[in-house]
């Protein structure tokens, strides 16, 4: 086996199980059929990210596929950056792009490339398209360029250019190189046909003038070539056997061949299309990430709501519950979208399993437990994931004053609200019943404190008498509680289809974040590594914020215990 296996850092939780079914979808059987005719040894796949932004869940799709390919039939997949416009890429977006991928638990090895690298070798073949009348120096601008286009149902037509000398398109493409022309003044174009059916073919731009500073090449070229150009040609480069892209891709597929065709390249990668990932709720576009990012809406590429990876990560999902939802979405020929609740499935399995149980108040009311001795203080043994016997257990304090949840009070109890409410017992969570007895109000009249019995005998949360309340509470010690902020999150966009019915930004759901800024947890949790995801008991799935500073935790709700999205949705139907 190779390198390329999804290996989950140690912090994480473990790589899909050795017994996993094998994957099948109409690339691996391609695949598959390519090793067993003896074709090739073994494929060669890569990932091709373009640094003009961070990655998001649509990549990972994208990745898992790609590694995941290389790995199961023995092969390697690179990670190539395609960095031929340096207007928009940055290298703060190579260096997030290279983390999250690691972070998947996916390995490249040493094989960080880049297209950049074979700038070289790439106006080496345009020149030699130029020797052979297969590229034209146009002088027409961008528009005129865009207007001679033709549609699909007219032919374009043919650039006055378009019959320049071999002798003076060679003078004039190095005059370009050499950065004799501003911006735009002139671009290389293959000659091909202003009249084929498929506008790709209607000549199309290879290298453009850009006077700009490339990350990696710096102020070298001043010529850049086309994503079109240099995307296939970097493929037979690196011998990459299956070229794995998204459908809107397929058109430009006949003019991939035509250079690979046209071109002394050392191999021929075979391009294969399938669908991207669409997710309801929000939106997989880098364009669009990064207005929602520099427009303010967000916190950042990294906030929590984005459907970035670094955004999941921040909000606590685990590398191997993306893995999952990737492995669980499959590979298709055809568009579809994708409920955003089988990615929170994907996530919740995952975190059921493994993340470890803690107790945290996110709305508090005081108890006091009048007939508990003043003083003293009791360290109470509780399990650490009722799901996984090997996670132990931790000791937790319990005292005379405790927080609970204010919602977990009536005073005047509505039927079927079975927790706490004026006579009535209820069990605190792995420690004792208390019954409350009297309620103390602010001259407001809200609830501050409730007064409480306990019975002694139920330590650890169990009647000798086997009586069984029909409510189980969390709760903080108030002497040992740390105080936290906590940001819930909802969707991002509040219609499945953000966008569909005018401007995508006046869908944004006003309501994404909910800052809760007095929550009780746990003194365990004043420790809890960054990356770590935990679920609070009754409440959700929490993970510390990169904002926690000491004495000032903050914390992200990853996810709701069950998906209590659809039922406001539901509500909101009802009530309109
Ligand atoms: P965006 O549309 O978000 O700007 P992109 O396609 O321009 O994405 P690239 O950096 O060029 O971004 O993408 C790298 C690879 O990821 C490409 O092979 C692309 O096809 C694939 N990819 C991008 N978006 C998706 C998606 N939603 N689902 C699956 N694969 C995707
Ligand atoms: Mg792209």
């Amino acid at each position: 086996m190779t390198p390329e296996i999804p290996s989950p850092s140690p912090a994480l939780p473990g790589a899909p199980a050795p017994d996993a079914p094998e994957r099948r979808d109409f690339i691996r059987d391609i695949v598959a059929a390519d090793v067993a005719a003896g074709r090739i040894p073994a494929p060669v796949t890569r990932f091709p990210p373009e640094p003009n932004g961070y990655l998001h869940i649509g990549h990972a799709k994208s990745i898992a596929l790609n590694f995941g390919v290389a790995a199961e039939f023995g092969g390697r997949c690179n990670l190539r950056f395609d960095d031929t416009n340096p207007v928009k890429e940055e290298q703060a977006y190579i260096d997030a792009i290279e983390h999250d991928i690691r972070w998947l638990g996916y390995d490249w090895g040493a094989r960080t490339l880049h297209a950049s690298d074979y700038f070289d070798q790439l106006y080496a073949w345009a020149v030699h398209l130029v020797e052979s009348g297969l590229a034209y120096v146009d002088d027409q601008s961008a528009d005129q360029i865009r207007e001679t286009r033709g549609t699909l149902t007219e032919p374009g037509t043919n650039s006055p250019f378009r019959d320049r000398s071999v002798e003076e398109n060679r003078e004039l493409f190095e005059r370009m190189r050499a950065g004799e022309f501003p911006n735009g003044a002139r671009v290389l174009r293959a000659r091909i046909d202003m009249a084929a059916p498929n506008i790709n073919l209607r000549d199309p731009v290879l290298y453009r003038i850009v006077h700009a500073r490339h990350p990696r090449t710096g102020d070298a070229w001043s010529i850049y070539p086309t994503y079109d150009f240099a995307h296939g040609q970097s493929d037979a480069i690196e011998g990459v056997t299956h070229s794995l892209c998204t459908l809107e891709f397929e058109v430009h597929r006949p003019l991939y061949d035509w250079l690979i065709e046209h071109l002394p390249v050392p191999s021929r990668p075979r391009q294969i299309e399938f669908a991207r990932l669409n997710l309801t709720y929000t939106v997989l576009s880098k364009r669009v990430l990064l207005r929602l990012v520099s427009e303010g809406h967000v916190r950042g590429w990294d906030d929590p709501r984005m459907p970035t990876i670094s955004g999941l990560r921040r909000r606590g999902f685990p590398a191997e519950g993306i893995r999952d939802f990737a492995g669980m979405v499959g590979v298709a020929k055809t568009d579809s979208v994708i409920e955003y609740g089988l990615l929170e499935y994907a996530v919740r399995t995952v975190l059921n399993r493994t993340a470890q149980r803690r107790f945290g108040v996110l709305d508090p009311v005081r108890i006091v437990i009048e007939n508990y001795p003043e003083g003293q203080v009791e360290s109470l043994d509780v399990g650490n994931n009722p799901e996984d016997p090997t996670a132990g257990t931790r000791p937790v304090e319990f005292g005379r004053e405790l927080w609970i949840e204010r919602e977990d009070f009536a005073e005047d109890p509505p039927p079927k609200f079975f927790r706490l409410a004026p006579g009535r017992e209820v069990r605190l969570r792995n420690a004792y019943f208390v019954t409350c007895t009297s309620v103390v109000k602010d001259q407001a009249g809200r609830v501050v404190e409730l007064r409480c019995t306990y019975d002694p005998a139920t330590r650890g949360g169990d009647a000798p008498d086997g009586r069984r309340p029909k409510a189980t509470l969390h709760w903080v010690s108030a002497a040992h509680a740390v105080p936290a902020e906590v940001r819930l999150y909802d969707q991002l966009f509040s219609r499945p289809d953000p966008g569909a019915e005018g401007d995508l930004f006046a869908d944004l759901n006003p309501d994404s974040e909910t800052i809760v800024r007095n929550a009780m947890l746990e003194p365990s949790l004043a420790d809890l590594p960054g990356g770590e995801t935990v679920q609070f008991e009754r409440l959700g799935y929490f993970t510390p914020d990169p904002d926690s500073a000491p004495g000032a935790l903050v914390f992200n709700r990853t996810l709701t215990l069950k998906d209590t999205w659809a039922k406001v949705q539901a509500k909101g139907a009802v009530g309109a």
